[in-house]
């Protein structure tokens, strides 16, 4: 082994100083002295040379251990090297720096036990209160181990991780680590680990032995946390189905998987399982929290429910229809299966919500689904459409007799009487029936179809059932189209009023005018009311056009004589709007026509509501002096009861009674209870749709107070009314021929 430039340099020493004490012995004897002499200047000359070379040596070991120092005190851990006795050869600044307190007892040549024992009289470590030699003793015995960690809480509070080995020469090195924020770090994750309402267990990596777990798991799974320790992961037995596989846990992914698991009480929960490797100490572990996720699996089915089914029937709704409809159509793709699928609609549903209220429609059609599916086979699918419209789809037919058959049975269930809370309800259905794949291979499809042949069904007579045809699809397209031009039509104020006049039959005067809507279509001609008025009281565009009619209306009536009125129809959509009131009440104001001049004419279908806001709104309206005629009437189905819920300015007498008048006994026994009601109420009565002297005679014989028909006059254009009025004299009028043609 070579030897040290420390060692050299003591050698050297050792042997410089002999050699000088020899040469000046030497120099006091003779006679020989001179060649003496000699010899000892040469060894001198040696003596002077070699101690000049120790110095070099010694200057060198100190800049050596100079640069040792400089490179220690680089670390930035603590470095100390004590000789074999425990003596402090060396240390760093950081290791100065970590024992602050006791660095004033650093000095070469102190034994470290002096230090520790005087550091621990003065309070420096808090582990030896109380323990003081008992520590000591401890700490001494592990400084001569051949490797020794461990760790030290200085007074402060610092936590100092301590490694010390041997050295060769029977001496120390020793490193100091500080390492209190890691403590913290970890205290704080023990803290999360342990408090943590979310079950966790921290398994070896290797063996997936259990090494940690929290108070939640011990909760969770029942065991002890010695019993625990005992376990596997696998043998944790909690698992109803294969238990998560560690070495599936990839390396430092966060992997979530759900699993269903008997929990210690015995319940089986949804689980889901977040996984992640860690070091658990200098083991490769993974940590597993166990998320109990029942409550949410529970919450999504409960949400992918409402998805597809509605909510107070429980019925699958269009969404799940129509999954069903698909598979039950690839079906019948491949074979020669029919199947049919029936929109059934309930009618008058809305009358029965209306006189009843809501409690009662919703038991209502609870107890309709009920029926509907106990009359069906366990393979036919049933769902609710909308609000009264439920859809059948009937698999494995052979022929369309059977969804007859079917539709039938479904018509008789519904039609017995129900009983809620004392009120014997009966209703009736109709029924739309569409083939598959004969009207359509698409869902959509199908029930658009079926939806057709149920409005059919419903306009020929209510109660039964109707197929598809497939003209049905080309007047629902006209229909379509109808709605998208008269959008147009309102819009671009293509609409035009057409009057009408009204005879007082006493007088022979012209008492007012009936304003009537006109289409002129270019291609079509004038497009009759009867055509477009369902059409935009479907659609909502009624409020459009009937504004549209009131305004012109009221323009051009301001310009007639002031004992002319104008009358107005109104639709009961108009009513729901809630601002009829400031329409009507706008209209005036902007053309200046006197209120007790206008007219409106609501019909039975209105006052069917039974809604306080329309009667509201009568009011208020004849408030204002405006007029209210009850339009059709006789045509409803208790046209005198309404008369009782709302005192009308005027009559008119549906023109079906009329046009019977001369022949038919019934109708002038109608016509004639009418009048004398009217009269008793002190209403005026108008008669609608005089078309003959027979039936003005008949009707004037019967004390009618006024008349409308062909008889006087077609509806006409405001330029002709002009004229009209401008020839009206002082007998009565009579005006023949049209100048309208209604499509
Ligand atoms: P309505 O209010 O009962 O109007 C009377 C209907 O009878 C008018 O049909 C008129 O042209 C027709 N008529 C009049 N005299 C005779 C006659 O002697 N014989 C025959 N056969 N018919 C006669 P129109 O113009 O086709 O209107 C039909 C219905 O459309 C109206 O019945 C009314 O309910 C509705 N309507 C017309 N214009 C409007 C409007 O601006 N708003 C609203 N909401 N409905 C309107
Ligand atoms: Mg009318
Ligand atoms: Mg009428």
């Amino acid at each position: 082994m070579p030897t040290s430039p420390a060692k050299k340099t003591k050698k050297n020493k050792r042997a410089a100083s002999t050699r000088t004490a020899l040469t000046s012995q030497a120099a006091k004897r003779s006679p020989k002295r001179a060649n003496r002499n000699r010899l000892v200047s040469a060894e001198v000359g040696e003596i002077m040379r070699m101690r000049a070379e120790a110095e070099a040596a010694v200057a060198e070991a100190r800049k050596s251990h100079e640069r040792l120092r400089e490179a220690i005190d680089i670390l930035p851990q603590g470095i100390v090297f004590l000789d074999a006795d425990g003596r402090y050869i060396l240390w760093n600044k950081k290791y100065a720096e970590i024992y602050s307190r006791s660095s004033d007892l650093f000095v070469p040549g102190a034994r470290l036990q002096d230090t520790i024992r005087i550091g621990v009289e003065r309070g420096d470590y808090p582990e030896a209160i109380g323990r003081e030699e008992e520590w000591i003793a401890e700490r001494l015995a592990r400084l001569y181990q051949p490797s020794e960690r461990h760790e030290q809480v200085l007074a402060d509070g610092r936590c100092i991780l301590i490694e010390e080995r041997l050295t060769e020469d029977g001496g120390v090195i020793g490193l100091r680590v500080d390492i209190t924020e890691l403590k913290q770090r970890e205290a704080s994750f023990r803290l999360l680990f342990d408090s943590n309402p979310i079950p966790m267990i921290v398994c070896a990596l290797d063996d997936e032995r259990i090494l940690d777990v929290n108070a939640a798991a011990v909760e969770h799974y029942g065991y002890s946390r010695a019993e625990f320790e005992k376990l596997t992961i696998r043998s944790v037995q909690a698992f109803a189905s294969d238990p998560p596989w560690i070495g599936e846990h990839s390396s430092d992914e966060q992997a979530a998987r759900t699993w269903k698991h008997v929990r210690a009480d015995g319940t089986l929960i949804d689980l889901a399982i977040y996984s992640r490797q860690l070091m658990y100490g200098d083991q490769p572990a993974v940590l597993l929290a166990l998320m109990d996720i029942t409550e949410r699996k529970r919450a999504e089915a409960r949400l992918a429910f409402m998805a597809q089914h509605d909510s107070l029937t429980g019925l699958p709704n269009r969404n799940l229809l129509r999954q069903k409809m698909d598979e039950i159509l690839l079906h019948t793709r491949r074979s020669s299966d029919k199947a049919a699928v029936l929109v059934l609609g309930i009618d008058n549903f809305k009358a029965v919500n209306d006189s009843l209220g809501h409690g009662i429609g919703d038991k209502l059609l609870r107890a309709v689904a009920k029926r509907l599916r106990s009359t069906l086979r366990e393979e036919d699918t049933l769902a609710r459409l909308n609000s009264d419209e439920f859809a059948i789809v009937q698999s494995g037919l052979t022929r369309p007799d059977d969804a007859v058959l079917l539709a039938r049975r479904l018509l008789e269930a519904i039609g017995d009487p129900y009983l809620f809370d004392g009120h014997s309800i009966v209703i009736g259905a109709s029924i739309g029936i569409a083939m598959a794949p004969g009207d359509g291979d698409e869902s959509e499809k199908l029930l658009k179809n079926a939806d057709m042949a149920l409005s059919r069904a419903k306009n020929d007579s209510r109660g039964t059932f109707s197929f598809f045809e497939a003209g049905m699809d080309a007047r629902a397209q006209s229909r379509r189209k109808i709605e998208a031009d008269l959008r147009d039509a309102i819009q671009n104020e293509v609409l035009r009023p057409y009057y009408q006049p009204l005879i007082d039959l006493a007088t022979g005067r012209i008492t007012g005018f009936e304003v009537l809507v006109r289409w002129p279509d270019p291609e079509r001609g004038m497009i009759s009311p009867a055509e477009f008025i369902p059409v935009a009281e479907e659609t909502g565009l009624i409020n459009g056009l009937g504004g549209l009619m009131l305004r012109r209306a009221c323009a051009d009536a301001v310009l007639w004589p002031e004992d002319v009125r104008v009358a107005v129809n109104l639709s009961p959509l108009q009513f729901r709007t809630g601002n009829l009131l400031s329409i009507v009440m706008d209209a005036l104001k902007q053309s200046g026509l006197s209120a007790k001049r206008l007219e409106l004419e609501i019909t039975e279908t209105l006052l069917l509501e039974k809604s306080g806001q329309v009667l509201a709104t009568l009011h208020a309206l004849r408030a204002l002096g405006v007029r209210i005629s009850m339009d059709d009437f006789g045509t409803g189905y208790s046209s005198l009861s309404y008369l009782r819920s709302f005192p009308f300015d005027k009559i008119k007498i549906d023109q079906s009674f009329v046009r019977d008048l001369a022949a038919n006994r019934d109708a002038q026994a109608i016509v004639r209870s009418i009048i004398s009601l009217g009269v008793g109420l002190g209403v005026t009565i108008t008669a609608e749709g005089v078309e003959t002297e027979a039936e003005l005679n008949c009707l004037r014989n019967e004390g009618c107070h006024e008349a409308q028909g062909f008889l006087f006059s077609h509806a006409r254009p405001n330029a002709e009314i002009l004229e009209m009025l401008k020839m009206q004299s002082g007998d009565h009028i009579r005006v023949s021929g049209s100048t309208e043609r209604v499509a």
